[in-house]
């Protein structure tokens, strides 16, 4: 179980938050003027708390933009100061750390890349010791929950506890017009685990395109999480990093006002936040479980081929008996009938038998 207790509620951070809490701002800090126009016309919008901004970008390969370093603190102040808008800058090594201290900004996120490594985590956290600024932690970049929740202990057993995470997907292996595989099931386990950590949800790096990301925040409201961050510029096309996945801030107005929020009372609120959770849960079961028929699917074929090469027949029945009777056992020890292995199986079944025999025939086609 998590030592993660006495973490602050998010309302108590500043004294003045709304919730949800929205985080805009873009992805990364590239000149004064994008900085102050961007964060004029979101705080415009009237409904943001707090402008983030990339200062230091860490990039898959090298070559590419890696932020303007310590320069774009100073304008993140302007912008404090003029808009009145909180600051929040991802660290990840121990100069940065001080850099936003000297800079005063107001909230600090560790990114992705750098959740996964508990070396630099725990570096992190040292230099973190003693710092009474909120601390928003990213998923690592796989879909492991304890890495995530490790993170968050090293910075928690340094003493901070205005801690919340943010959900922005996971890297995806499958085929996925998303940029991050969300995989909604990890950061409600982290709920499980931390009833009372914040959690935010980053619909625009789990798109990777502005076109999904209204559906995206609108689920993250759906499962009940705290807050959106959402990668926000004046001109996206201009943008040095992330082009696609960064809205206007007027584009980011209309999202906002188009959001549905709960208004429903705490016990039917309860209610459906439960039965979402659990719809998740089997949502993301059913297209494992389709992932895993289509493996055995490409197995079968490959089965049907080797056996078409050695001139063997499809049907091998002391071998289907056997498959039979050792599921039956375990489906009967993970608490399924018979009854329901027996059919399931059956079906699964016929359908290998008609991949091979598909396998079969254009083999046996081609050699005339
Ligand atoms: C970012 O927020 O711009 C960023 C680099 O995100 P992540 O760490 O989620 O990749
Ligand atoms: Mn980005």
């Amino acid at each position: 179980m998590t030592k993660l207790k006495s973490i602050s509620k998010l309302s108590a951070w500043f004294g003045n938050l709304n919730e949800p809490l929205i985080i805009a701002g873009p992805c990364s800090a590239e000149s004064e003027e994008q900085v102050m126009q961007t964060a004029k016309q979101i705080a415009a919008l009237g409904s943001v708390n707090i402008f983030r901004s990339g200062i230091w970008k860490p990039r898959t390969r090298p070559g590419n933009f890696e932020g303007v370093g310590e320069e774009g603190l100073q304008w993140l102040q302007q912008v404090k100061k003029e808009t009145g808008l909180l600051t929040a800058v991802e660290v990840a090594n121990h100069e940065h750390v001080e850099l936003v201290a000297k800079y005063d900004i107001d909230i600090l996120w560790i990114g992705a890349r750098t959740t996964s490594n508990p070396f630099s985590v725990q570096e992190l956290a040292d230099s973190l010791k003693g710092f009474d600024k909120p601390v928003l932690v990213k998923n690592p970049i796989n879909p492991d929950v304890n890495l995530w929740v490790g993170a968050l202990e090293r910075l928690h057993k340094a003493g901070i506890e205005k801690l919340a995470a943010i959900h922005r997907g996971f890297f995806p292996f499958e085929a996925t017009p998303l940029r991050n595989i969300p995989k909604w099931e990890v950061p409600i386990e982290l709920k499980s685990i931390c009833h009372d950590l914040p959690i935010i949800c980053d619909p625009s790096h789990i798109a990777g395109n502005t076109e999904y990301i209204p559906e995206i925040a609108q689920k993250a409201m759906d499962l009940n999480m705290d807050g959106l961050m959402i990668e926000t510029h004046y001109n996206p096309t201009t943008a040095l990093s992330d082009m696609n996945q960064q809205v206007t801030p007027n584009q980011l107005g209309n999202l906002l006002e188009k959001l549905v929020y709960r208004t429903t009372s705490t016990k039917d609120k309860d209610f459906a936040n439960v039965l979402e959770i659990l719809r998740s849960q089997i949502d993301s079961i059913d297209q494992q479980m389709l992932e895993l028929l289509s493996q055995r699917m490409g197995i079968v074929e490959e089965i049907g081929n080797y056996k078409s090469k050695n001139e063997v027949t499809i049907l091998q029945l002391r071998r289907w008996e056997k498959i039979m009777s050792t599921r039956i056992k375990l489906g009967k020890k993970l608490g399924l009938t018979e009854d329901f292995v027996k059919k399931l199986l059956q079906l699964v079944h016929k359908e290998s038998i008609q991949r091979q025999t598909e396998v079969m025939n254009k083999i046996s086609f081609k050699k005339e």
